[in-house]
């Protein structure tokens, strides 16, 4: 393609509004097509709104501390949901409109419509009024992202069974509220819900909350959700449901019920790949409904590319941005490829969590299918947020640092952090393992005191055993 092709997108989320900006950098007429609102569920339904309410209650979390760390406050504090609320939806309406803005520098045609493919090269939008235009391209890229899921046994009604999108609407703190599914959207909204003083009760089908995490960070997480009066059920599910007039009634595998006002349903996504053409187009569908795509994001049918959630990689905003960069600047004659290994990933729940790379327990199967010993391939090092002079200062004592090496090479595996700004220390783990730095040269980085960063050199350190702030490890031990 030249930098001048034309190029439409299907989808405004975060990986189809920053494609659009960077080919528009790179010289290209770039059209979006958008049926709701710029930015897409992250934006406006996921990401920045849910940890614009998640703020609040670290907030007040920090407050609840005031007296022993001798701010004294006349009065008391209480959270105001719908304040919180109204809060929320001007921050994503600010950013919203940042994207407007950006659209506009650029020179991006945005259309408000449904879009649906008819040809390899054509998206055939209707209006919101009805009216029908068709775009024509030299390149499409499908950044349609994912949905709620629609599943006969939990009926959504907005009312008493509702989606992370409908919870975040909510003005009124509800008395109590069944959590189904304890991953990263449960247990945010766990924390979130929980500190507003709602009962809390989650309802994981696999033996630990947030099952795709290191098993320590599992454990942990569950503690810390348990001493804020939050009732965690691992290993199983919920049976049946019975909605009474107020409240909803879920009875469990082992016959166990629970009545609450409110259920949220955060049980997975489902891929927005039907309904949209892809048929007419010739694009394949994968069997998860995902859109399978190469390594430049290109899908089976040439010029057509798909990013983001639909292509059923990461699921994350920051993965779908870094997807939509990828694509276009292969479109436009350069090449760039993605690392899926080094990934990072925030969870906002209270404490936060950031990791990347493998967990203990993947890095161990790993080797140990490769036929070496596990107990011997791999390292582990850990440090406490207690062991921190910051963390000391600050309060903010609870949490720790993981890092998962290769013995013998001393690379790298994968870090996990659970802890007050896990999400924002995580990145430098991440910058260490996209340049293949070792776990000495980490170790062996100044890092500024007092810092929590200091926690990520500590458990590099005690990964030999060398860490200077932890008790010395015994032989063998
Ligand atoms: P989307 O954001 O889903 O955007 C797709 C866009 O396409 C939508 O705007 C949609 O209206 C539009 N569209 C779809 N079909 C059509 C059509 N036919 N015509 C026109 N327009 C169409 N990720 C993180 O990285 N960090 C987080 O902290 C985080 N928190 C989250 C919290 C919640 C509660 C949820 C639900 C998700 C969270 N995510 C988070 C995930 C993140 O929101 C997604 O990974 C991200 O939004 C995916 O971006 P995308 O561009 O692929 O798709």
């Amino acid at each position: 393609m030249t930098p001048h092709s034309h190029i439409a997108i299907l989808g405004a989320g975060p990986g189809g509004y920053v494609a659009a900006i960077r080919a528009a950098q790179l010289g290209a007429r770039v059209t979006v097509v958008e049926k709701e609102k710029l930015g897409g569920v992250c934006l406006n339904w996921g990401c920045i709104p849910s940890k614009a309410l998640l703020s609040v209650v670290e907030l007040g979390d920090k407050l609840k501390k005031s007296d022993e760390l001798g701010l004294v406050l006349q009065g008391s504090a209480a959270y105001d949901l719908a304040r919180m609320v109204a809060r929320k939806d001007k921050v994503v309406a600010s950013l919203v409109k940042g994207i407007a803005t950006l659209f506009k520098e650029w020179g991006i045609e945005h259309i408000i419509g449904q879009g649906t493919l008819k040809n390899e090269r054509t998206i055939a939008v209707t209006k919101p009024d009805g009216s029908q235009v068709d775009i024509q391209a030299d390149v499409l890229v499908i950044a349609t992202g994912s949905s709620w899921p629609n599943l006969p046994q939990f009926p959504i009604d907005g009312r008493q069974i509702l989606t992370s999108q409908q919870m975040l609407a909510l003005t009124q703190v509800p008395v109590s509220l069944l959590i189904v599914g304890g991953g990263v959207e449960g247990c945010e909204f766990a924390s979130l819900y929980s500190a507003l003083g709602t009962q809390v009760t989650v309802v994981e089908v696999q033996s630990r909350v947030l099952p795709l995490e290191d098993e320590d960070i599992s454990s942990v997480m569950e503690r810390e959700l348990k001493k804020r009066g939050v009732t965690v059920l691992t290993g199983t599910t919920v049976e049946s449901l019975e909605q009474l007039s107020d409240t909803v009634r879920a009875r469990f595998k082992d016959d166990s019920a629970v009545s609450v006002e409110k259920l949220l349903v955060s049980v997975g996504r489902g891929f927005n790949s039907r309904g949209i053409g892809l048929e007419q187009a010739g694009v394949r569908i994968g069997p998860r409904g995902e859109i399978p795509v190469d390594d430049r994001m290109e899908t089976n049918q040439p010029g057509i590319y798909a990013i983001g959630d639909v292509t059923g990689k990461a699921m994350l905003a920051h993965v779908a941005s870094t997807q939509g960069q990828v694509a276009v600047e292969n479109i436009l004659g350069h090449r760039r490829t993605i690392r899926y290994d080094v990934i990072p990933a925030g969870i906002f729940t209270l404490p936060e969590i950031g990791r990347v790379g493998l967990t203990e327990q993947q890095a161990r199967e790993r080797t140990q299918m490769s036929g070496k010993n596990p107990d011997q391939s791999v390292n582990v090092g850990r440090f406490r947020y207690g062991g921190l002079g910051k963390a000391q200062a600050t309060g903010d004592i609870t949490g720790f640092f993981k890092v998962i090496a290769e013995t013998g090479t001393d690379k790298i595996l994968g870090v996990h952090i659970l802890g007050a700004h896990a999400a924002d220390l995580i990145h430098e783990a991440t910058l260490a393992m996209q340049v293949g730095a070792t776990v000495a040269q980490v170790a062996g980085m100044i890092h500024a005191h007092p810092t929590l960063a200091e926690g990520l050199m500590e458990a590099m350190e005690d990964v030999r055993g060398s860490a200077i702030h932890a008790i010395r490890k015994k032989a063998g031990g």
